[in-house]
């Protein structure tokens, strides 16, 4: 029997762990905090991801290593993969926890992205400026997520609050400045790579942020052949020249026809969360069955899905449970402002079901502004 290591105990290290019980799998999860909640489904280690000590009992336990975050220390990754199997493999995860590094290589594998440049002093935040342009978002270049660490700038006097905000982390995680993306809709490419280079991707996906995090995700998106192919052929451009061995998300922001790439997630990602239930396989099993070198499963889904997160605490399950196809994840975490604790994804065979499905859900859970934006897309 094969146990597989998580770095990072988290809610997808929790649903990784309940889509492996199936497929006969064990797994070990360390995390430096102890009630991390992917530890009620697995054993865990806990310990810092440097602590060599620590490394040292997760690796001797384990017989492959993945992650369930992308700021896993890169010595740390390349510490376990001399010693076993780890995927994605360093350089990816490398890539993806710098901002910088990232655009880089999206620019050069042909990929087009938003307008950035390095601010990591303030001189260089007035050229960035300079070169940019209004309006624009400053952001740090590692450890962020949500959108925890940007800064967005309307105009040049804008500058001084920015730096006073976020230039006292510059030495530590480096700041980029991006120009600020008038789009219209946010798409998210979730795909999956063997590791005999075999590629898939799930339905293109919308997505929907509030305040820089996710709110809601709509699957299929609604898109023409050609923009959705050519969404598909940057996330496997990108997966092939990295390498890349698992689940990963493409970001996308979609401008007038045009696709620009905002970043990559290094592994399963919350806009696949609808694959649970709507796809023939989800992410989290792929991403195992990629991981393990098994044959991946088929990406397609039946119908329409829209999953809604539940950040801060967790609603009143009864609406969604009410629903002929609706489905409730409650990550067993305690409430805070901010955090993601649940989703739900609910799911039907018609757009219009879907629409008269989400209506009821929004409403009862007085979240109709959560749910409106997705039925808005749904009627078009
Ligand atoms: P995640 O939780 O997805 O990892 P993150 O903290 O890495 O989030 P981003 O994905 O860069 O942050 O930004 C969060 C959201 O902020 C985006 O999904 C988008 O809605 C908005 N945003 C970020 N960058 C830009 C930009 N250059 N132009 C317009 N909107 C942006
Ligand atoms: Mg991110
Ligand atoms: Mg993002």
């Amino acid at each position: 029997m094969n146990t597989v290591g998580i770095l990072g105990g988290g809610q997808l290290a929790r649903m990784m762990a309940l889509a492996g019980a199936s497929l006969g799998l064990r797994f070990l999860v360390m995390d430096t905090a102890r009630d991390a909640c992917a530890g009620q489904f697995a054993p865990m280690v806990v310990g810092d991801y440097v602590d060599p000590a620590a490394l040292a009992e997760f690796a001797s336990r384990i017989d492959v290593a993945t992650f369930d975050f992308e700021n896993v220390p890169a010595q740390s990754a390349q510490w376990l993969v001399d010693r076993i199997p780890v995927f994605p493999n360093p350089r990816a995860l490398g890539t993806a926890q710098d901002r910088l590094a990232e655009k880089t290589l999206f620019r050069e594998l042909g990929i087009p992205v938003p307008d950035f440049a390095v601010a990591d002093t303030r001189e260089q935040l007035d050229e960035a400026i300079a070169r940019v342009g209004m309006p624009c978002i400053l952001k740090t270049r590692r450890l962020g997520y949500d959108g925890k660490g940007q800064f967005r700038l309307r105009t040049p006097a804008d500058a001084d609050a920015a730096w006073d905000a976020l230039g006292g982390q510059a030495a530590k995680v480096g700041l980029i400045l991006e120009g600020f993306v008038g789009f219209q809709r946010e798409l998210s490419v979730v795909a999956v790579r063997g590791r005999d280079g075999e590629f898939r991707t799930w339905p293109l996906t919308e997505n929907w942020h509030v305040d820089g995090v996710l709110s809601a995700s709509l699957a299929p998106a609604s898109a023409d052949k050609e923009l959705a192919e050519r969404a598909f052929a940057y996330a496997r451009k990108l997966a092939d020249a990295l390498d890349y061995v698992g689940v990963f998300a493409l970001e996308l922001f979609c401008r007038d026809g045009e696709l620009l790439a905002n970043e990559l997630a290094p592994r399963v990602h919350n806009s696949g969360h609808w694959t649970i239930e709507g796809a023939e396989t989800s992410q989290f099993e792929n991403h195992l069955r990629a991981v393990l070198g098994l044959p991946l499963g088929d990406t397609r889904m039946l119908g329409h899905a829209c999953m809604l997160n539940w950040i801060g605490q967790m609603p009143d399950p009864t609406p969604v449970l009410t629903e002929a196809s609706g489905h409730w994840h409650d990550y067993g975490k305690t409430a805070r402002d901010g955090r993601k604790v649940g989703h739900a994804t609910l799911r039907a065979d018609s757009a219009v079901e879907l629409a008269e499905a989400l209506a009821r859900v929004g409403s009862r859970l007085q979240r109709e502004a959560q749910v409106a934006p997705v039925i808005e897309r749904l009627a078009e």
